[in-house]
């Protein structure tokens, strides 16, 4: 059976011309499926019946099953969806008063190995499809609509933040990217569409040709020694490679300047030294200054990280020294603090943390304390 959900246009057009059916079909379906979030071919009202048969027996619109969902009383909401053998994925939905932002995840786990990240630090289990990817998108804009009996659009823009790291994940998630941007599916201009890597640099000019949404790069070190140990992928594409792949991004981006985030960790990157080095990286550079913009963002602690939160006067001194040398500098404001939806919190091996959770309590046999997770 296949799921409709892992097509993009193109892809949607060319299986359904293999079952007999014209463009325009294809086209009919997309919309159904994406801008109107219907799944049961029977609804389809202006579908012919035969073709509705058709698509009965040989295809669904399979969403993924949710297992839990937490609201926080700053308005974010967090889906932790069944992937499958235990795992679990999370997706999470930050209004704000301008826009409605969804961080989607794109792997089960990650295979970068950031010492600062819990997906990290979870390992890599395997790649999402084209389906999974876009089914977290699929409901949680048509599941918000519905709740709030609408037919406009909630999710303003997606932001490829979540678990995982795109770039390495390449085949699923360019069908997915044309889906949100595609007028007939969710129509997200380029601009409200970020890709965010921790710089898998062979990969951009993939993206740029395909795909040419914003791109924000995890750059959390101004120089190698240091990268090398936080974004263990440095070793294989070290900063100067990384900044001349940006610059040449840049061409094709929607936007005339990428964003660089970096995770301010207290005593290991957020001196006055590492700002003037970040500065001397990118406006000193020898082919000239690259157009960018930093958000700073604070830490976010989990157990076996080992690392601590720069604290806030570190971190508003230091956004202070890139500002005033030039660099439009933001401070991303931690949201679903109560709900462990924070950047670099999602965890998503439930069986793993379910062990964890064991470990704990066998570790402890006389402590009945609650277990803080
Ligand atoms: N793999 C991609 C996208 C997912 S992570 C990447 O690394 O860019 C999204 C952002 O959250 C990245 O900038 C990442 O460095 C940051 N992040 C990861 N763990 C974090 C943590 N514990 N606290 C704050 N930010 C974190
Ligand atoms: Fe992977 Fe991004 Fe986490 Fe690094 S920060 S381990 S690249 S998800």
């Amino acid at each position: 059976m296949v799921n409709l959900l892992d097509f993009d246009l193109e892809g949607l057009i060319q299986w359904c011309e293999a079952r007999g059916q014209k463009r325009f079909r294809a086209v009919q379906l997309f919309r159904w499926i994406h801008q109107k979030g219907v799944g049961d071919f029977s609804l389809m009202s202006d579908l012919a019946k035969p073709w509705r048969d058709d698509l009965a027996l040989h295809a669904q619109v399979k969403p993924l099953s949710v297992l839990s969902r937490h609201d926080s009383a700053d308005g974010t909401i967090k889906w932790l969806f069944d992937v499958g053998e235990g795992n679990a994925i999370e997706t999470v939905f930050i209004p704000e008063d301008d826009r409605a932002t969804l961080c989607v995840s794109s792997q089960v786990g990650c295979a970068v190995g950031c010492p600062f990240c819990s997906t990290g630090y979870q390992g890599f289990s395997r790649n999402l499809s084209t389906a999974e990817i876009l089914a977290q998108l699929w409901w949680a804009e048509h599941t918000l609509r519905a709740e709030r009996g609408t037919t406009d659009r909630v999710i303003s823009n997606v932001v490829m933040m979540g678990m995982g790291e795109p770039l390495q994940n390449m085949q699923a998630l360019l069908p997915a990217l044309h889906a949100m941007l595609d007028d007939h599916g969710y129509g997200l201009s380029r601009r409200r569409v970020t890709v965010s890597t921790s710089g898998v640099v062979s990969m951009f000019d993939r993206l740029a040709q395909s795909a040419p949404v914003a791109l924000a790069v995890s750059l959390h070190a101004p120089d190698d020694a240091l990268r090398d140990r936080l974004v263990p992928i440095n070793r294989k594409y070290p900063l100067a490679e990384l900044l001349a792949a940006c610059r040449a991004y840049l061409d094709h981006a929607p936007r005339d300047f990428l964003t660089f985030e970096y995770c301010m960790l207290e005593g290991v990157n957020d001196s006055d030294q590492h700002a003037q080095a970040l500065i001397d990286l990118v406006l000193h550079h020898p082919d000239g200054p690259v157009p960018c913009k930093f958000n700073l963002i604070p830490f976010n602690p989990f157990p076996q990280s080992g690392m601590k939160r720069s604290s806030a006067q570190r971190v508003k001194a230091f956004a202070e020294q890139l500002s005033r040398a030039g660099l439009v500098t933001t401070v991303r404001k931690t949201r679903g603090d109560d709900i462990d939806a924070a950047c670099g919190q999602l965890a998503g091996d439930v069986k793993d943390r379910t062990r964890v959770h064991l470990r704990r309590i066998n570790a402890m046999p006389s402590s009945p304390q609650p277990l803080v997770n």
